[in-house]
């Protein structure tokens, strides 16, 4: 069975100690068996502080994260992409302190919109450094995912077939592919059938709605993206992504362009997601078992 989880950002602006217990806590009791938490300034972020609230209430955690221009590993300018480099490295080892068995999000390039299209050597850099990325993560038995996000977020991945295509680059038995509903929204012609062609190269899961907010919504077919996640048998996590104003971050917020808020009540909004998440996959199921 899946192990369902949400974003930290959904739930608090940032990762205080005051927060971390906030986020953890509320995620706990909400009934989430992990939390993804990004890991934007690692310069700042208390692994033991973290790992000490994880295991005081049993909850499992993966490491997300956009790179950004000034640690860009697809960048031509060599400085910039060794300062990428470093900077996913001290990542997987902040990951593999606090015990997160995936590390996610747009590690491919930078999360932000590009002026150009990618160019052959800039996916080459990026796949280079992306495996020796993958080797370190290997020795603490972390998986690597690679996001497929829309157009204003990268210019590298933005199909499941694009990520698909990256991971046979790289070539390392711990990179997967990460689906996002929210982006393959705007660019899958058919979530469905881009979620089978990924099959065995799926490793982790964003579930969101067509505008961030609550599941069900939006325009999002979210039966037909059950239905292929259970029919390729997959077992990783999937994690509800929404943003609001309201819970501040005003940097990320802005990133995403969260322009407007959708909901004030993140507990009521995490908890509605869980059980939407929860019934769509059972009902997946179901209907997959009374296939003749
Ligand atoms: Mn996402």
């Amino acid at each position: 069975m899946n192990p369902i989880g949400v974003h930290a950002l959904s739930l608090v602006g940032g990762w205080s100690e005051a927060e971390a217990r906030d986020a953890i806590g509320r995620s706990a009791r909400l009934g989430f068996e992990l939390i993804e938490i990004p890991m934007m300034e690692p310069d700042t972020f208390d692994p033991a502080m973290t790992r000490r609230l994880l295991d005081e209430h049993g909850l499992g955690a993966t490491v997300s994260l956009g790179l950004d221009a000034t640690t860009d590993i697809s960048s031509p300018d060599e400085a910039v992409a060794r300062r990428g480099e470093d900077h996913l490295g001290r990542v997987v080892e902040l990951a593999a302190n606090i015990g997160a068995t995936h590390v996610c999000g747009v590690i491919h390039s930078a999360m932000q919109k590009y002026m150009q299209p990618a160019s052959e050597d800039g996916i080459g850099r990026s796949a280079t450094i992306l495996r020796r990325i993958c080797a370190r993560a290997q020795e603490h038995g972390i998986t690597i995912g690679l996001e497929a996000v829309n157009r204003y977020e990268s210019n590298i991945v933005n199909t499941a077939d694009q990520a698909v295509a990256l991971c046979e680059m790289i070539g390392a038995d711990n990179v997967t592919v990460h689906l996002d509903s929210y982006h393959m929204n705007i660019e899958e012609g058919d979530a469905a059938a881009a979620i089978i062609r990924t099959g065995s190269r799926l490793g982790y899961v964003h579930i969101g709605e067509s505008h961030r907010g609550y599941l069900g919504s939006g325009s999002i077919d979210f039966a037909a993206i059950f239905r292929s996640l259970v029919r390729i048998g997959y077992e990783g996590p999937i994690t509800f992504e929404s943003f609001s104003s309201e819970v501040v971050n005003a940097h990320l917020s802005s990133m995403l362009g969260i322009w407007r808020n959708l909901w004030s009540d993140g507990d009521d909004l995490c908890r509605h997601a869980l059980q939407f998440t929860r019934a769509g996959l059972h009902a997946a199921r179901q209907s997959q078992s009374t296939k003749p």
